[in-house]
């Protein structure tokens, strides 16, 4: 079932990278784990996922703890839902990304939770690009002031982008804000992004590129419901939960 699940996706997303002209490995897969029961995250492992996204910090820890030593290779576990700032020091060590860093205050705890480990953090930034009051993430507007705020950060690494997109039937809706993400993702990495923000902060902060773009490679966009359009649009890592693992039934949780 779930090695049948992967094989579907997997040939997609070999589909969507060839109609856009991109190498495979240009795309990671990230399996979203969140309220499935640790064998399935095994068997996912022995199906040969290496990445795994979780949205709690205690149902991240707890899996961590139960699985990760045991497995064999090493596996990437990223943070993807909202992170609270008291609940940064139980995942600092253990996550290799945290998708969904949203404000300066957050960026302080988590620049306070690695130096203290004297590790590096890295992060996306999670930008609400169809501005749904639901969601968590900042404006497009927001973007390059929140970059110029947490490049002064030591212990930071800011890889990139990540972006939730609304939940629609046709995926082909989401394009346009896939596009949107992209724009945005080019413009920092090429500096351009000056041509929608104010020049003077640019050059009151222009010691900071060399850090910032140092390693802004990661464009985190597309789920079960929109993941080719989002690879077709420049994603480089997709969020896969329930096409790998079936609906979540919340109530177990
Ligand atoms: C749950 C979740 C996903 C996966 O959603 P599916 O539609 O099940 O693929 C991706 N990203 C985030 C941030 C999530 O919380």
């Amino acid at each position: 079932m779930m090695k049948d699940n992967l094989e579907v996706i997997e040939q997609k997303i070999a589909e969507a990278c060839i109609r856009s002209g991109r190498r495979r490995d240009e795309v990671t897969l990230i399996a979203v784990s969140k309220t499935k029961p640790n064998e399935m995250l095994q068997e996912a492992y022995n199906l040969g996922i290496r990445n795994f996204g979780e949205n709690k910090v205690q149902e991240l820890v707890g899996k961590y703890e139960a699985l990760d030593a045991g497995f064999e290779e090493k596996v990437n576990w990223h943070m993807i839902g909202h992170l609270q700032r008291n609940k940064v020091k139980y995942i600092i060590d253990k996550v290799a990304l945290i998708h969904s860093v949203d404000s300066v205050k957050l960026a302080e705890q988590i620049e306070k939770e690695a130096a203290k480990k004297n590790i590096i953090a890295d992060i996306l930034i999670e930008v609400n690009i169809a501005q749904e009051e639901t969601k968590f993430g900042i404006s497009a507007d927001e973007l390059l002031p929140l970059i110029l705020n947490i490049a002064s950060f030591e212990h930071i690494r800011i890889r990139g982008l990540m972006t939730i997109a609304p939940y629609v039937e046709n995926p082909e809706k989401n394009s346009d804000y896939f596009k949107k993400m992209r724009q945005l993702y080019v413009d920092i990495k090429s500096k351009t992004i000056d041509n929608i923000y104010n020049k003077s902060i640019l050059e009151d902060n222009a010691l900071n590129w060399d850090k910032i773009l140092d390693k802004f490679n990661i464009l985190s966009m597309g789920m079960t419901g929109d993941y080719e359009v989002a690879i077709e649009e420049g994603a480089t890592m997709v969020r896969i939960g329930t096409g790998i693992f079936g609906e979540r039934d919340y109530s177990l949780t």
